[in-house]
């Protein structure tokens, strides 16, 4: 009983943003592996992959006419321009994921997370992660030996972009330790997930437990 209670809630859309190389991919991977409850968006982009990258499961990997098409069809939740591709969250599969019970996490940008909000109000959770220092997130650039001067640079030009928009954001991470962060990730998870409002199922249990106690006083 109590169970059944706790499954019937209004599902979190959680929203991870960071600038490249704050640590947001390592604690999203954190997230899944640890909690079944929640499940990845898989974005769609014009974007080539990089090596390693597997179509359908770190992106939906489209061309531009594809993409303006799905645009157009309404078939994204929130799509934006980023680095000079085309990045868009698909509908339908958040709708299913939702729909079977299940919380959704989107790596998404600051314009994702503005518009996914538009979208879709309170249901949506939108958490920032921030470096700890500039000279750190440039550190963890170059430690990843993927990118020349130039990128990094421009990365870093882009990270600082992104974090001046961190007052979007409901809550606002220092990622010093990623366990810790992690950490902070999965309490706000938490907490978010008992909030009165997506505990749709409890209408029906509070409302039982107070019938149970014939005499109370219900004033
Ligand atoms: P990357 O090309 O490094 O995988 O991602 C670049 C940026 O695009 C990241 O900040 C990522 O969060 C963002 N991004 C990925 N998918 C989406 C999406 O569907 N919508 C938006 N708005 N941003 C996205």
């Amino acid at each position: 009983m109590t169970e059944s209670v706790h499954l019937n809630r209004r599902g979190v859309l959680f929203v991870l943003s960071s600038p490249s190389g704050a640590g947001k991919t390592t604690i999203s991977r954190m997230m899944l592996e640890a909690d079944k409850d929640i499940a990845l968006s898989i974005s769609a982009t014009t974007r080539p992959p990089r090596p390693g990258e597997v179509d359908g499961v770190h992106y939906h990997f489209v061309d531009t006419d594809t993409f303006k098409k799905m645009a157009a069809d309404g078939e994204f939740l929130e799509w934006a321009h980023v680095f000079g591709h085309r990045y868009g969250t698909p509908r339908a599969p958040v709708e299913e994921m939702l729909a079977a019970g299940k919380d959704v996490l989107f790596d998404i940008d600051w314009q994702g997370a503005q518009q996914l909000y538009q979208e879709a109000g309170p249901d949506v959770v939108r958490v920032f992660v921030l470096p700890p220092t500039m000279e750190e997130l440039e550190r963890r650039l170059r430690a990843r030996k993927t990118d020349s001067d130039a990128v990094i640079a421009a990365r870093m030009e882009r990270a600082a972009n992104e974090i001046s928009h961190w007052d979007g954001y409901d809550y606002v991470l220092i990622n010093d330790a990623v366990e810790e962060c992690y950490g902070e990730v999965m309490a706000i998870l938490r907490a978010e997930r008992l909030k009165r409002r997506r505990q749709i199922g409890l209408i029906g249990f509070a409302r039982d437990l107070i019938r149970s106690v014939p005499d109370a006083d219900r004033k």
